[in-house]
Order: structure tokens, then C-alpha cells, then sequence
């Protein structure tokens, strides 16, 4: 029996709002034949509805990090994405996309494909593209060694929001980079914007030195979501957030959430980190939409009082 053709993977990577799903939406508008994972440590997962307009096999690890609470998900996962590969004569798709949690460490996700040899014969390990804000990257790099093991285990890195961030900042960022990965290229991009052939064609390390036994790490982060079962008023809401975000920039390092507003037929994508709330973007619609707003907050510890401190700022009537 010939030896089973092994579909390509790539690893995305990068901490909380390092702009990821972002990437991810401009890797696949040019690589369509791909089947993606997606990992959320929040409970109800929302980048599969920012990436709604792709048609492509998806599938959703959430509720926990992959490099530790949902990491035995993993195999059994890749296993069943092979076999329906396999048992389809037109092949669905040519690679698979793994987007880890923003606080994973690859090192257990590489450790699953290179070492489960099942997994190894079937899967060939392309790459592991890694964001990093420009914005946010040093501080973050400096708080979170999850971020530092992002970075040491990246082939490339992506320097993102760089419209956001100072010249001298973006020029220490690469500094520090240089010094924390050496051998890894570095692109500049802003709002995502760069060429995914040259991305998806970058040339992969040979060896990634593993250790003998991957640790599982324990993350401090916390994560609470709020649903809203009734469409919400856009003003109220955004100032709701952005005080949220302004009150606890340290701590919130993320939120994220698909809303029902009042003012647009369609959902609503929102996003906000490290103390800024981005501009809304607007979903296409689907019959399966069912009008509840879903907003998960991601925190450094445990803060109490953000779903709450949301919904009596939803009650408070907006002054202009
Ligand atoms: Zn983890």
C-alpha cells in the first residue's frame, strides 16, 4: 500500500487581539481549498461567524486553550477531518489551518502533530505564522510568557496594526523580535493586509526542537460571556464597551462578540482590545442568525462586574 499523501498544515498563532481571525479571513479569500480549525478559549465561540462568508469545512474547538484544556480534542478532530478527506474521491480540501486560542503555546499542538504518528504520516507540518500588534506586542511580550512562546516557536511573524502604533515603537517591536526569534521573517501588515501567496509560500523550519515531555501549562486568564436576547442600541452599547475597555485596559486584554442592533438589519461584529474598542464591521446575514447578541470578555485574573457594568449601561439612556 502506498503511503498516505500528507495534506499541509498550518499553525496560526498570536495573543489575545493580535489580529489573527483577521488574517485568517485574508489567507482564505486566497486559499479557499481550506479546512480550518478554529480554538476559542472564550465559551461560546465567535471568529466562525466573522469568517461566515467562507465556504470551507470548519470546525470549532471552544470553551478552553488548545494547548491544554481542549488539546486532547485535537487528534480525534484531525483524525475525522482526514478520513472524510480520504473517503471523497474529489478532495475537499488541499490544507488544513489551525488557529490556536490567543493564549495557547504551540509547542503541545506541534508536539500532536509531529509526534502522534498516526497524525505525522498524514499531516505534514508547513509552518507556524504568529501576529503580534505592534501596538500592544512589547507590553504584552513583557507580561505573558504565552506570548514569548508564540514568538520563539514562530517561522513567521506578522507585525500587525502598525497604523496604530509610532514609528519608534514598531522599530523597538522589530528590535526585541530580533533578539526574541532570530530566524523568523517578519512581515509588516497592516489591517491584515498582506499577500497570502508570499505568506502561505514562506519556507517552513525543518526542525522544531521539541521538548522531551511538553508541559501543560496554566494560564491565569479568565473569560465570561454575556448574551442579549433582544437587539441592543448601538450608541449605548459602544459607550458601555468603551468605558469598559478605558476602566480595565490593563486587565481586559480582549472582547469580542457578534451583536443585534438596533439601528442595522444586520449583526454587527465587535471588537475591542487593550483599551480600544475598533470600528464595528457589519456581517452578512444568514436565515440561521437568531437575533441573540453573544459578547465574550477575556481577562488577565478574574473581573468581576463587566457583564453587568454592559447591561446597566445598556439601560442608561445615551447623552450626546
Ligand atoms: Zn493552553
Amino acid at each position: 500500500m502506498n503511503s498516505p499523501a500528507q495534506i499541509p498544515v498550518i499553525i496560526l498563532s498570536g495573543f489575545l487581539g493580535s489580529g489573527k481571525t483577521t488574517l485568517l479571513n485574508r489567507l482564505l479569500n486566497h486559499a479557499p481549498r481550506s479546512a480550518v480549525v478554529i480554538n476559542e478559549f472564550g465559551a461560546v465561540p465567535v471568529d466562525q461567524q466573522l469568517l461566515r462568508q467562507h465556504n470551507v469545512p470548519l470546525s470549532t474547538l471552544s470553551g478552553g486553550c488548545l494547548c491544554c484544556q481542549v488539546h486532547g480534542a485535537l487528534t480525534p478532530l484531525l483524525k475525522n477531518l482526514r478520513m472524510a478527506w480520504q473517503s471523497q474521491a474529489q478532495k475537499p480540501f488541499d490544507r488544513v489551518l489551525i488557529e490556536t486560542s490567543g493564549i495557547a503555546n504551540p509547542e503541545p499542538v506541534l508536539d500532536t502533530l509531529l509526534r502522534e504518528r498516526w497524525l505525522s504520516s498524514r499531516y505534514r507540518l508547513d509552518g507556524v505564522i504568529v501576529t503580534v500588534s505592534a501596538a500592544s506586542g512589547a507590553d504584552v511580550l513583557n507580561r505573558f510568557p504565552e506570548a514569548l512562546a508564540q514568538i520563539a516557536w514562530a517561522d513567521t511573524l506578522i507585525i500587525t496594526h502598525t497604523d496604530l502604533a509610532e514609528d519608534q515603537q514598531i522599530d523597538n517591536l522589530i528590535a526585541l523580535l530580533n533578539r526574541l526569534a532570530p530566524a523568523a521573517s517578519k512581515i509588516q501588515a497592516a489591517h491584515g493586509d498582506i499577500n497570502p501567496a508570499t505568506l502561505l509560500a514562506f519556507p517552513r523550519r525543518n526542525c522544531y526542537r521539541l521538548k522531551t515531555n511538553t508541559p501543560i501549562p496554566e494560564h491565569g486568564f479568565g473569560s465570561t460571556t454575556l448574551q442579549l436576547d433582544h437587539p441592543v442600541s448601538w450608541p449605548r452599547l459602544k459607550t458601555a464597551l468603551e468605558s469598559l475597555l478605558d476602566r480595565h485596559a490593563t486587565q481586559l486584554l480582549r472582547l469580542k462578540g457578534v451583536v443585534y442592533t438596533t439601528e442595522h438589519d444586520a449583526p454587527v461584529c465587535v471588537q475591542g482590545s487593550a483599551g480600544r474598542l475598533y470600528p464595528p464591521t457589519l456581517l452578512p446575514s444568514r436565515t440561521s442568525d437568531d437575533g441573540r447578541s453573544r459578547l465574550v470578555f477575556i481577562t488577565d485574573g478574574e473581573v468581576k462586574g463587566l457583564t453587568e457594568a454592559v447591561k446597566s449601561g445598556l439601560a442608561t439612556p445615551h447623552l450626546i
